[in-house]
């Protein structure tokens, strides 16, 4: 009895490396610090990259010029390129109005859905372009609504890595995969994903997250594997739903 538990729990754990902000802009020097981590300890993180990248933020950083040879070099490696927005630009403010109550600015949520369309597209041409093939997306600053979802299917895109829970599931014919920490921590239970934004890292950074990689070595799964741990069971759904109810709670005091 306690053997299966242990078991369900074990195989039932685990966290997905996903790296936010992957553009031609980016902090390259720490970029390839990490990437001899990963190397290293033979992860295979998601790069969340910005193909049309016009945020100027993140257009302060150093360019790399053979940036798509790197991404299809990294795609080679069997690192999961996924959608990261199209260019990074936010240009409406959702009131918590967005799907997961987040709130905050938005490149996609409250804009119609030709809006919507026509930015997925020219997000999908610069992959096609550059021959790199996509099936999965996640939205800067986590802000969707129904539009999002509908633009994405419109292109056969059914996979989104972020969202409440402690399994992957499926919810309006998408593919979740949960985001729930800002900070790379691992649960003693369930399948997470965690957001990297390098570009704010610094050697401290780096230092508690290879502690983090020895220790959890054996937990770290890739995005494939992640995939197979959608589980629509009930008892799922409540716990998701009663993170998401808490979040939100959390966030409206916030304020
Ligand atoms: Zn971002």
């Amino acid at each position: 009895m306690f053997s299966k538990l242990r078991n369900y729990i074990t195989e039932n754990t685990g966290i997905l490396i996903r790296l936010d902000d992957v553009a031609e802009n980016m902090n390259w020097d720490l970029m390839e610090k990490l990437e001899l981590i990963f190397e290293k300890y033979k992860i295979k993180p998601v790069l969340g990259v910005i193909p049309n990248n016009k945020d100027d933020e993140l257009l302060s950083y150093p360019k790399k010029n053979d940036f798509w040879k790197q991404v299809r070099i990294w795609k080679n490696k069997g690192w999961e390129i996924t959608m990261h927005g199209s260019t990074h630009v936010y240009d409406k403010i959702c009131k918590k109005n967005d799907y997961f109550g987040h709130g905050g600015g938005s490149e996609f949520c409250g804009h119609t859905l030709e809006t919507q369309i026509s930015r997925i597209k020219s997000g999908l041409q610069k992959f096609k372009d550059e021959k790199i093939k996509i099936r999965s997306f996640f939205a800067p600053n986590h802000t969707y609504d129904k539009n999002t979802f509908t633009a994405l299917k419109n292109f056969g895109i059914t996979e989104i890595i972020d969202g409440y829970g402690l399994m992957p599931y499926t919810e309006n014919n998408i593919k979740f995969i949960p985001q729930l920490f800002y900070k790379v921590f691992l649960l003693p239970f369930g399948i997470q994903a965690t957001q990297i934004h390098l570009n704010y890292w610094q050697q401290k950074d780096f230092d508690i997250f290879e502690k983090f990689i020895i220790k959890n070595a054996n937990r770290i799964i890739t995005y494939d594997q992640a995939l197979k741990k959608i589980n629509n069971n009930i008892f799922y759904k409540l716990i998701k739903n009663l993170f998401s109810g808490v979040l939100k709670l959390k966030r409206i005091l916030k304020n």
